[in-house]
Order: C-alpha cells, then sequence, then structure tokens
C-alpha cells in the first residue's frame, strides 16, 4: 500500500451571507463589512466629513489581506490591526479624526480541528448561536458595559444605560491597538453573527435567538435581519455577517455561487 490520501470527513468550509444598509435616518453608511474565507467582520467607522467611511474601509482594506490564508495566527490578525492603526495616522492628520470598531472571526486549524478565533475593538458584537442557544462571544468597550463589569449597574441595565453607545476602545489615530481575542471550537451545527451596533439597537437578544433559530439560508437570514432592523426604526446603519462551518463533504454537487467581497457605503 502507498501512502493514504489524508481523510476528508474533518474538512470543512464555510458558508455565508452578508446585508448593510444606511439606515432611515445618518446621511451615509460609515459602516464596512469583509466576507472572504477564511476572514469575516464589520467595522462601524466614525468621525465627521468622510473620515468614518474612510476609517472602516482601510480596516477592510488590511484585513483583506489575509483572504484566502491557509493558515492565520492571532499575530497575523494583531498585524492587521496595526497596520489599520499606521494607516489612520497617516490619514488623519491637523485635527481630523476617525476611527472604527472592528469584530469579526477568523476560520483557523489547531490540532487539525477547526476553530474561530475571534476579535472585537468597539461595540461591533460577534454571537454564537449553538444548540445552547444564543450566546454573546465578544465583549464590547462601551461604558456602560464597563460599569457592568465592575458591579456599578447590573448587566441587565447595560442596553438602557445613556452611556451604552460611548466607547473605552476602538481603533484608530490614538494608542496603540487593543482588540480582544477568543478562540471557539467552530462545530458545524454552530452558526456565527457578526454586527454593528445599528442591529442590537433595534432587536434584543431575544429577538435575535428567535431569528437565529429559523435557521436558513445564511443570506436570507442576513437580508432578515437588516429588513428587521429597519423596520423597527433604521436608526444607525446596520451591518449583518452569518457564518457556517460546512463539512467538505456536504458541498459535493451543490451549486458554490456565494462571491466574497468587502463592501463599504
Ligand atoms: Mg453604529
Amino acid at each position: 500500500m502507498g501512502e493514504v490520501d489524508e481523510p476528508e470527513e474533518g474538512r470543512v468550509r464555510t458558508s455565508w451571507g452578508s446585508a448593510t444598509d444606511r439606515g432611515h435616518v445618518r446621511e451615509v453608511n460609515e459602516d464596512a463589512l469583509l466576507t472572504f474565507p477564511p476572514v469575516f467582520l464589520v467595522a462601524d467607522g466614525m468621525g465627521g466629513y468622510d473620515a468614518g467611511d474612510l476609517a472602516s474601509r482601510i480596516a477592510v482594506e488590511e484585513f483583506a489581506q489575509l483572504a484566502g490564508a491557509v493558515s492565520v495566527g492571532v499575530e497575523d490578525v494583531h498585524a492587521c490591526f496595526a497596520r489599520a492603526c499606521g494607516r489612520m495616522r497617516a490619514e488623519f492628520t491637523g485635527g481630523r479624526q476617525g476611527g472604527t470598531t472592528v469584530a469579526g472571526a477568523v476560520l483557523v486549524e489547531v490540532d487539525r480541528e477547526p476553530y474561530w478565533l475571534v476579535f472585537n475593538v468597539g461595540d461591533s458584537r460577534v454571537y454564537r448561536f449553538s444548540d445552547d442557544g444564543l450566546e454573546q462571544v465578544s465583549v464590547d468597550h462601551s461604558v456602560a458595559q464597563e460599569l457592568a463589569e465592575a458591579g456599578v449597574i447590573r448587566r441587565d441595565q447595560v442596553s438602557s444605560h445613556p452611556d451604552r453607545h460611548v466607547l473605552t476602545r476602538a481603533l484608530g489615530t490614538g494608542e496603540a491597538p487593543e482588540p480582544d481575542y477568543w478562540m471557539l471550537p467552530a462545530g458545524t451545527r454552530d452558526r456565527l453573527l457578526v454586527c454593528t451596533d445599528g442591529l442590537v439597537r433595534e432587536l434584543s437578544d431575544d429577538d435575535l435567538a428567535v431569528a437565529l433559530a429559523g435557521g436558513g439560508d445564511p443570506q436570507a437570514l442576513a437580508d432578515r435581519l437588516v429588513a428587521a432592523a429597519l423596520a423597527r426604526g433604521g436608526r444607525d446603519n446596520v451591518s449583518v455577517v452569518v457564518v457556517d462551518v460546512v463539512p467538505v463533504a456536504a458541498l459535493v454537487g451543490e451549486s458554490w455561487t456565494t462571491t466574497p467581497r468587502g463592501v463599504w457605503g
């Protein structure tokens, strides 16, 4: 017998959908998103004039360098944050200020098992929906969240606190980026939801759990979530990425039409 090919049962790929909308109130869409395996993220830009657009776009462009990468580690993700920060420092001079949140995940392999390397800076979010229900993986870098962590307010008061949108960390021109990282097993029964605050401003975690429990195609779900946020008022730009991990064997014979893309307002 010669060498045996590696068994394929353990191999996985991603299937995803995404949607973004300016909303009903804001004049421009300063959100951006990236869906290009193995990296999936949203970025919520902020700043005067076109600075917010530019900041979220810079983040997407730098993370797009991970697109198609076979092996990605925390240091590679951190390098994207650092390069984006360096470009923002060069762009935003003379008192012009801009910054962005970044939240997302990269599919990585550890000991031949798939994992999600989740990252976050700011108050965009990464959720995991599994057999155990909906769980927020990322932790917001907001004043209200930090008050809850410190025990000053209750966790159930965060979503109504007046400082829930005041960020304590963002990717921008200030100090070196301080993202948080998590490593999660990437189960083929799980689904990741990555979104900007424009979604969670309109939909509660219970609303999200009901929507995710409905299942279905990731693109249809992303479209449905954005439509629901618009129907509830659409007071902010809203962006959603939905990603599944799919066994390679399950893809045989399927058409593969989901197009990788980077999108900005
Ligand atoms: Mg926002």
